[in-house]
């Protein structure tokens, strides 16, 4: 049986996963053929609103809904714990497309995605390729504010 303690890692194991496999498959829907065809619906609002959350192509939303069968199929989780990931994963969507930042603290938006981060991401499309956390933009060098090139910082202030 498993213990308590693996409701709250099981959601973070998820999440962490999710990243990854958000982080290259975002990363892959960029590059021209597959943007030109697929992505590029998504990035019909160059300014995002709650409705750009779930505005995709359907061969996009086959891939993002596919994410939770394969990692249900590899690792246990509670059903209940489904539930509430599904849940968060809504309210991460939308706070992402918000158009406006809702995190006001400089050090958890260091770490987190919200408003601002996705909102450059559909501005500039090289940068900011994340889900929830920004490591994956980090490590990969694809973080806009990151990055301190004078021609970036003109293109987005
Ligand atoms: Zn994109
Ligand atoms: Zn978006």
């Amino acid at each position: 049986m498993l213990s308590i303690y693996y409701l709250p890692l099981s959601f973070l194991i998820y999440a962490l996963a999710h990243e990854f496999y958000f982080y290259f498959t975002h990363v892959w829907m960029h590059r021209p053929r597959v943007y030109r065809n697929v992505h590029a619906v998504h990035h019909q609002s160059i300014k995002t609103t709650p409705f750009a959350s779930f505005s995709f192509h359907p061969l996009e939303a086959l891939v993002h809904a596919a994410f939770l069968p394969i990692m249900v199929m590899l690792i246990p989780i509670h059903p209940v714990v489904i539930i509430g990931y599904l849940i968060f994963m809504t309210v991460t969507a939308i706070s992402n497309h918000l158009g406006v930042e809702v995190i006001t603290s400089s050090h958890i938006k260091k770490h987190f995605i919200s408003g601002e981060h996705h909102a450059k991401h559909h501005r500039l499309m090289k940068y900011n390729f994340g889900l929830y956390f920004t490591f994956m933009d980090r490590l990969m060098g694809t973080e806009a504010d990151a990055l301190k090139s004078h021609k970036l910082k003109r293109a987005y202030e």
